[in-house]
């Protein structure tokens, strides 16, 4: 028998697949379940951005890319940072890899040794600590709650810090719990990772996905120091409804963006070279889609949220950007994976169980889906509730 690595053992199956599982053959027998289970837009990708992919294969843009991502993408990816975001970084500062989870595995493998310490705030996004130990260091999780808004203060991060923290993964706004950190509380956060020297990841895949009129601010834009430990992590997934193009990029040191080219050079080699076209034209052309899938997604967050604050033993903190709810269901007395089965057999609704994300009193709703079936999986709910 084939033996398996050691670096294998420690990787934690999906809590979400076997539940997920059950859903699809639920469906698959003729029952209509509601699935707010999904972590990806209901939209198409835009049209011009399709067109222009389309057109790359025509012309034969076919061959190997520059391993770091085409030139004009670079350029592309460094003005949308510098004038969206506030952060000066040339074209060798930043890396285009296959989605912004490959671009985050190959900074970390690039900045993290056997043993190191990466401290994850908790609600996580469930990759993040997979790929901390696939790179053979240690996630260390930060517990947040409803309290502090399901964000970390410089105190708690100020005492999680050890010799041997290398980095902090910020995820604003926030997977799974939809939490935005204000421009203060990144500037003090900021304050205690300079004077420790620890290296931020900051994961802004939801950056475009804000309500209430809320900023989105960028950690790396507060200062030189500051700058100078981040790396600033994107794609183009959930801002253009693009995750099966795999397209995503990080930016940050020109020392950490070259080790992390040359994990990459013998890895993939690169993102599609003709997806990275469709890529071009997602950030040269017309940014209204954007918006208006904003604006839906928005919508739908208002009805969803009005909705559940109806409903009996579950609390809801109101997400401000992304798009997911995270409702607490701890007075129910159930646990997570529990509440979520119960709610998939009796009622067929699909949903996923905070403990996947660290959160064993919340469950996950997204809301890219259609808002018919929002709202008849509230009415579901409502009557899952009710018989609590
Ligand atoms: C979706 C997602 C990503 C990246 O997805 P890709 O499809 O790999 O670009 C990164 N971080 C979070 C928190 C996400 O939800």
């Amino acid at each position: 028998m084939i033996q398996l690595a050691d670096r294998t053992w420690t990787i934690e199956p999906s809590v979400t697949l076997a539940l997920s599982a059950r859903a699809k053959a639920l469906r698959a027998s003729g029952i209509d379940v509601c699935d707010f289970t999904v972590g990806e837009p209901d939209f198409n990708t835009p049209a011009h951005i399709r067109e222009a992919a389309k057109r790359a294969l025509d012309e034969g843009k076919t061959k190997y890319a520059p391993a770091g991502g085409l030139p004009k993408l670079q350029e592309l990816i460094a003005a949308k940072l510098r004038d969206e975001n506030s952060l000066s970084y040339s074209t060798n500062q930043i890396i285009v890899s296959t989605g912004g989870k490959q671009a985050i595995l190959n900074v970390l493998l690039a900045i993290l040794s056997r043993g190191d310490e990466a401290l994850i705030p908790s609600p996580y996004w469930v990759s993040y600590p997979e790929i901390v130990k696939l790179a053979r260091a240690v996630p260390i999780l930060m517990p947040t709650t409803e309290a502090t808004a399901f964000k970390i203060t410089p105190e708690q991060l100020e005492a999680a810090i050890t010799p041997r923290t290398r980095a902090l993964i910020l995820n604003s706004p926030s997977n799974p719990t939809g939490a935005i950190y204000s421009r203060a509380e990144l500037t003090a956060l900021a304050e205690v990772l300079v004077r420790h020297e620890v290296a931020v990841l900051s994961d802004e895949i939801y950056e475009k996905l804000l309500y209430n009129g809320v900023e989105h601010v960028s950690i790396g834009s507060l200062g030189e120091e500051i700058f100078n430990f981040t790396v600033t992590c994107n794609g183009f997934s959930k801002a253009y409804a693009a995750t099966g193009w795999r397209l995503g990029y990080a930016a940050g040191p020109a020392h950490v963006i070259k080790a992390a080219v040359d994990i990459q050079s013998h890895t993939t080699s690169g993102a599609t070279t003709f997806a990275q076209y469709g890529a071009i034209a997602a950030l040269e052309g017309s940014q209204d889609e954007v918006e208006v899938m904003r604006r839906e997604f928005e919508r739908r967050r208002d009805v969803f949220f009005a909705g559940l604050q109806t409903l009996p033993g579950l609390t809801c903190t109101k997400p401000e950007g992304a798009f997911y709810l995270f409702p607490n269901i701890a007075a129910t007395g159930l646990s997570s994976m529990d509440f979520s089965q119960r709610l998939l057999e009796e009622y067929h609704v699909a949903i996923v169980p905070g403990a996947a994300f660290g959160a064993d009193a919340n469950v996950r709703f997204s809301y890219a889906t259609s808002m018919a079936t929002i709202e008849k999986g509230l009415e579901r709910l409502q009557r899952f509730m009710e018989r609590l």
